[in-house]
């Protein structure tokens, strides 16, 4: 008989680093368009996985010498190659005790092709149903939300990506964890170079029910954070100087950009060219960015300063978290913003520290 237990240690066998086990049942409430239950209608229990972000990813993003590691090694070949293998070869597992086994793919709910009221089912939504993945790790008692809404777990706080699986074998579950370890330090949100996390005084929250429990968090501003995730915003970007040194560029302001309208903006910016000058005698508007996305798949240019970066080192100083350290993470000062670069001759190797 397939237990809990077995792939538990399976999945620990396979790289997942942490996994819980809950009933669909949790997903009661769901918004139709995020309940993984009309995936597999016959789905009995939800498994959800978290592999960690390791730390050392962060460190170039921080002192200004390296970008593409947080979006190689801490974003996207984490969800998109290191996860999913081994979620293929524990869906195989389950498979092999005769149990169906339906992955998640490492999507974002609220990043859907726009293709109108497609109905192809009475009754069903429109594709694509897309499980809101951090949801899934509180409702299978895996972590919590963090007043910062991303996932936290009690190994690796922040520092985490999640996946699932839906199982019709029915399994021991795990309870759904109470006593949050985000103490509503506020961190996150002062750090956020977006300003696209409230701060806790502003009292923004988003309140959730889930098996009976209230889950809170701060309603985060996600255009100000998208356009700041992916670079248009020169509190965060250093590369925005050299390629557009003459415009405004800050998503603290942007009170009125949608997600959407964000994406559009930065990838458009990024993948784009023109001609070449001798004012600009590159032809990627954006050498840096155009760089990562060819070369990564991918751009992170905030690194998560706020929603990861800060509130690790405060979880990490509580102890409130399982994997410590030896050493301090942060040993140098972080690159600061430096001026005009037309106005002030400065040395490649000097650019982004104090
Ligand atoms: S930094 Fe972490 S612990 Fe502090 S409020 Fe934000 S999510 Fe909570
Ligand atoms: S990814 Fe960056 S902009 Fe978005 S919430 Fe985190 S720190 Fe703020």
């Amino acid at each position: 008989m397939l237990t809990s237990k077995m792939i538990k240690d399976y999945a620990i066998s396979a790289g997942a680093d942490e996994i819980a086990i809950g009933p669909v049942s949790r997903w009661e409430n769901a918004p139709r368009r995020t309940d993984p239950r009309l995936i597999f209608p016959e789905a009995k229990s939800i498994l959800v996985m978290a592999c960690r972000i390791p730390r050392g990813v962060y460190r170039g993003i921080e002192e200004g010498t390296h970008w593409p590691n947080y979006a190689f090694y801490g974003y996207n070949r984490l969800n998109t190659v290191f996860i999913p293998q081994a979620m293929y070869d524990i869906c195989c597992f389950i498979e092999n005790h005769g149990y169906d086994a339906v992955p998640h793919y490492p999507g974002l709910p609220e990043i859907q092709p726009y293709d109108g009221a497609v109905q192809l089912r009475e009754g069903s939504p429109s594709p694509n149903v897309t499980a809101q993945i951090r949801i899934a790790g509180a409702a299978a008692g895996l972590g919590w939300i963090g007043y910062s809404k991303n996932f936290l777990s009690k190994k690796f706080g922040p520092r985490v990506r999640l996946s699932m699986i839906l199982t019709d074998a029915e399994l021991e579950y795990d309870p759904v964890k109470k006593s949050n370890i985000c103490d509503k330090c506020g961190a996150c949100a002062v750090k956020c170079p977006g300003k696209a996390i409230p701060l806790p005084r502003a009292n923004q929250l988003i309140k959730i029910k889930l098996d009976g429990n209230e889950i809170i968090w701060g309603d985060v501003h996600m255009g100000k954070c998208t356009l700041t995730h992916f670079g248009i915003d020169k509190t965060s970007n250093p590369f925005l100087h050299n390629a557009l040194p003459g415009v405004k560029l800050n998503s603290e302001d942007q009170d009125g950009v949608s997600q959407e309208e964000a994406m559009r903006i930065a990838y458009t910016l990024t993948s784009g060219t023109f001609r070449t000058t001798r004012e600009f005698p590159h032809a990627p508007i954006y050498p840096m960015g155009h760089n990562l996305l060819q070369n990564v798949g991918y751009m992170a240019f905030c690194g998560a300063k706020g929603c990861i970066r800060a509130c690790m080192d405060h979880l990490e100083e509580k102890k409130s978290i399982e994997n410590l350290f030896k050493n301090k993470r942060r040993t140098r000062k972080e690159w600061q913003k430096l001026p005009d670069p037309r106005s002030v001759p400065i040395r490649p190797e000097d650019q982004f520290y104090e």
